[in-house]
């Protein structure tokens, strides 16, 4: 129900956690985070409350500065731990955030258990996960726009890599999705209130485009994969 992804040299647990903060208006049944910390991606995801994951990161500190998190209001499968986002591949390598309902994913599903992937959680956001990995072949951007193609219904999805731990990739269709600007450091989230700490300057996603976060670049392309130029929207109120 909520995304919130960080890139730069900020310890990204406490900006995600905190910009999941200001999406909890929106309402929610779990939370959780991904963030890439000395070569993995470590994966702290709860039902329950933001306090619950705030606790936890207290107790086991996650250090890293790429992240991604998610506030989940469930649409498929119950709340509990399993179902909350973020959702992995087999490896562990790529990691999703998902706000929508892929319609298709039953079928999705059988498919990739066909090929041999294995499914941890009753959600239909698992099946990103694995999709990306299927089409993974050294380019994590290529293998979300294949993904993507595949996938029928409302998404606004947060992805990241082991093997690409300098890059935030996302994706929007008819579900909200802004990239927050910053220097040396760029943002997403479902709503400008998340980021708003950080950053008055934001692309809005139109539908079907993808971001290609890097700390210090952001490019915006089309469902065709052509480059978009997008004007930076400045954001005139406070908190
Ligand atoms: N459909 C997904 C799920 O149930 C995402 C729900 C959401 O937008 O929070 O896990």
């Amino acid at each position: 129900c909520g995304i919130v992804g960080y890139i730069g040299k900020q310890e990204a647990a406490a900006i995600l956690v905190d910009g999941l903060e200001k999406l909890e208006y929106r309402g929610y049944d779990s939370a959780g985070v991904a963030i890439y910390d000395n070569n993995k991606l470590d994966v702290r995801k709860y039902k329950g409350r933001l306090s619950i994951l705030e606790e936890h990161l207290k107790n086991v500190p996650i250090k890293g500065s790429l992240g991604i998190g998610h506030t989940r209001w469930a649409t498929h499968g119950e709340p509990n731990d399993v179902n909350s986002h973020p959702h992995v591949n087999g490896s562990g390598d790529i990691a999703v955030v998902h706000n929508g309902i892929i319609e298709n994913y039953m079928k999705l599903k059988e498919w990739l258990i066909e090929e041999g992937k294995e499914f941890k959680s009753e959600t239909d956001t698992e099946v990103i996960a694995h999709l990306v990995d299927y089409y993974y072949e050294g380019d994590i951007v290529k293998a979300v726009q294949e993904a993507v193609k595949r996938m029928e219904g409302a998404y606004a999805i947060g992805v990241i890599s082991r093997k690409h731990p300098d890059r935030l990739v996302a994706v929007r269709k008819d579900s909200p999705l802004v990239v927050g600007i910053g220097k040396g450091e760029n943002f997403i989230a479902s709503d400008i209130p998340a980021i708003l700490k950080y950053t008055k300057e934001v692309y809005f996603l139109n539908d079907g485009e993808m971001a290609i976060i890097d700390e210090n670049n952001i490019e915006i392309l089309d469902e065709l994969g052509r480059k978009v130029e997008r004007e930076i929207f400045e954001v005139t109120w406070d908190v």
